[in-house]
């Protein structure tokens, strides 16, 4: 009698010690996937609180030498926006995304597109059929490797975007082709209209 007591308070006190351990470390993970979704939030803040040209709202023109962009850019975007290299096709973080919202220069806060004129491209890069307003980007005809392109940079601070071709679909049939990399994303809130 005694012993099945005791066997039973064992069981007991096990059941109490195996259910607080799934507890715990599902309290842990929880708290780890949250910090490093804080984490990954913070590295963007981060960039953009140590580039004091980013802005999603003035729109007067920026002409920094090649130095002050490398000191406010991460690596990165510095290479594409000002070095002009090209991500590889499919691994950039927009080249099949289809959030509603507006897409900006990550170099200066510019916005450039409307997630609307965004199409499902083959290319392997996020391309779109017009930009969201007039100014928003700038053209630069582009020789190089043999090529004969229209380079397609930011109205606003002259970062080098992607280019442009004539095979995109109605109603314009362009294709703007970017680099995910000096795109920012900014989804739209709900209930609001064209990101207001
Ligand atoms: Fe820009």
């Amino acid at each position: 009698m005694f012993y099945t007591m005791k066997l039973n308070v064992t069981v007991f006190v096990m059941k109490q010690f195996c259910f607080l351990l799934l507890v715990f470390g599902a309290l842990q993970f929880s708290l780890k996937a949250s910090a490093e979704k804080n984490q990954s939030h913070g590295t963007m803040e981060k960039q953009h609180t140590s580039n004091p040209y980013y802005s999603r709202t003035d729109t007067s023109k920026l002409n920094l030498p090649d130095a002050e962009w490398k000191r406010v850019l991460s690596p990165e975007v510095y290479a594409t926006a000002r070095q002009k290299k090209t991500e590889l096709s499919f691994t950039g973080k927009f080249w099949d995304y289809t959030g509603k919202g507006t897409y900006y220069c990550a170099a200066c806060g510019n916005a450039l597109f409307r997630s609307d004129a965004k199409f499902a491209s083959t290319c392997g890069w996020p391309s779109f059929f017009e930009v969201v307003r007039k100014g928003s980007v700038t053209y630069l005809p582009d020789r190089s490797f043999g090529m004969d392109r229209t380079e397609v940079l930011c109205g606003r601070c002259g970062a080098h975007l992607g280019h442009l071709f004539d095979d995109g679909p109605p109603p314009t049939g362009k294709r703007f082709c970017m680099n995910s990399v000096v795109l920012d994303f900014v989804a739209d809130r709900r209930g609001s209209k064209k990101g207001e």
